[in-house]
């Protein structure tokens, strides 16, 4: 079986656009920036012997305030730069997919014969700790000062995604 880590992205992967201190994804392609220490980050990881997955909700599409078209190429674009296997997204907030549901995550380890005991869920929101719980990974919490509650204890919190690789290989098995 082969251990994941899941990655959100937006406030993960990627900067997000702050209002009132909520946060939302980019618009474009052009306004899309990469946190720089992402690509050291998911190096550690791949190395490691990680699967990399994100796993992310982008309900704008199904609300017809975004383009399908603007997220798939920016999804091209993550996936060239970055060393990722693959990419989920779920564009129906009633979907079993939308985290906090673990509908990508339980579908991802079907695939690609994902121990999800032994597999890590990344994110900056309740609902990927609420995904990451429901599918019985260990959930890392990247605070970003929203002004947003969890709802779910993380099992550890970090600052950023270079934090959180150094905490997943510190519990690997020595
Ligand atoms: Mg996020």
């Amino acid at each position: 079986m082969n251990k994941a880590v899941f990655l959100d992205r937006d406030g993960v992967i990627n900067d997000t656009i702050i209002i009132n201190n909520k946060s939302y994804p980019p618009n474009s392609l052009h306004e899309l920036v990469i946190f720089k220490e992402v690509y050291p980050a998911l190096e550690l990881l791949k190395k490691a012997g990680f699967i990399l997955i994100i796993v992310t909700n982008q309900p704008d599409v199904g609300r017809k305030t975004q383009d399908l078209n603007v997220v798939e190429a920016i999804h091209s674009y993550i996936r060239d730069l970055l060393p990722l296997d693959d990419i989920y997204a779920c564009y129906d907030e009633y979907s079993s997919d939308y985290k906090p549901k673990p509908g990508m995550l339980i579908r991802a380890a079907s695939k690609y014969q994902i121990d999800l005991s032994q597999s890590y869920m990344v994110g900056d929101r309740w609902r990927d700790v609420g995904a990451g719980k429901a599918a019985k990974c260990c959930t890392i919490f990247i605070e970003r000062n929203y002004s947003e509650q969890l709802r779910e204890i993380p099992d550890h919190t970090c600052f950023n995604l270079l934090e959180a690789a150094s905490f997943i290989l510190s519990q690997r098995n020595p």
